[in-house]
């Protein structure tokens, strides 16, 4: 898995690079403006965009490729804007503080145009000198530009980077593995643990789910009255092997959820994550490897009948 921030590159130097991280951030994630471009005029550039990038579609469920769309007339109007300043002189102000406020950008899939999706930000003053005068050009405001919402949500549009997991793992439990991720990235790290802990969970209900309808038990009382340590044990030979030999890692996903402090959390996230990756990779192994088994066998066997005597 990609050791690369999800949320877009570091520093954005142009405008498509700032649409993607403003798209990417998380919700309330916030963007300080460099001041090096005018505020206004770097908003500007953001809402007429019409910048293309590749991401995951939640609604194809597949990756494709997105293009930014101007809301209505946005364009018209900044053409008109700079006519006016070209033919004012550069020091007439063409209201700027107007591109500001409340905006929305907006992207459409590629492969349907009736996959759209919305992102929604405020932008506000972060720092300013008292007594500076009010005009735009010497001003020494800075601008945030802070993500107030999104539709579709963060946690759909990331389960495109586990798609490659689809194999292995369930929609739930990727959405929750997801939800991790997405729940830290704000800073709720117990968060996170609970949505660990629930992917693991989830591994270890699915393998005796399995386990039983193997051996055709309806009931397995042992199972039941079992710790959940023991459970793992009960099971070794039909989970991730990470998973089996670490049957330890419940206990410290749930002192994550119970007894750990949010600071606490946030030091031991990385390894969790790691070690839920470990549980995810193994488990895409084994269904790779058992469709391959399946699939060869078949052959074997249609070998086997093409060749009877
Ligand atoms: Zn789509």
């Amino acid at each position: 898995m990609s050791e690369q921030s999800p949320f877009g590159p570091a520093t954005p130097t142009s405008t498509p690079q700032l649409f993607q991280t403003l798209i990417k951030m998380p919700l309330y994630g916030a963007f300080d403006l460099d001041g090096k471009t005018k505020p206004s005029e770097q908003v500007r550039e953001v809402r007429i965009s019409r910048t293309k990038f590749d991401d995951y579609c939640p609604r194809c469920e597949k990756h494709t490729t997105w293009t930014a769309v101007p809301l209505p007339d946005l364009e018209q109007r900044a053409i008109t804007e700079k006519d006016r300043v070209a033919m004012a002189g550069a020091q007439t102000s063409s209201r700027p503080l107007s591109w500001m406020g409340d905006f929305v950008l907006r992207t459409a899939c590629a492969r349907n145009a009736d996959h759209v999706a919305n992102f929604y930000f405020h932008t506000k003053v972060v720092s300013s000198t008292p007594g500076a005068p009010l005009s735009f050009a010497s001003s020494p405001f800075k601008y945030s530009i802070i993500k107030v919402g999104q539709f579709p949500s963060l946690t759909d549009f990331h389960l495109g980077d586990l798609s490659a997991f689809e194999e292995g793992m369930s929609k739930q439990q990727r959405r929750e593995f997801v939800r991790a991720t997405n729940t830290a990235a704000h800073g709720f790290n117990v968060a996170a643990c609970v949505y660990y802990r629930r992917v693991f969970e989830g591994v270890l209900i699915e393998a005796r789910d399995q386990y039983m309808v193997e051996k055709n038990m309806s009931d397995w009382p042992e199972f039941k009255s079992a710790r959940t340590d023991e459970r793992i044990r009960l099971l070794r030979d039909h989970l991730p092997k990470f998973m089996s030999e670490h049957p330890e890692l419940y206990g410290i996903l749930s002192l994550g959820v119970h007894e750990l402090t949010e600071e606490q959390c946030e030091g031991e996230l990385p390894i969790l994550r790691k070690a839920i990756e470990l549980i995810m990779s193994d488990k895409l192994m084994a269904a790779r490897l058992k469709r391959d088994r399946d699939s060869v066998s078949k052959l074997v066997a249609q070998a086997v009948e093409r060749h009877k005597r």
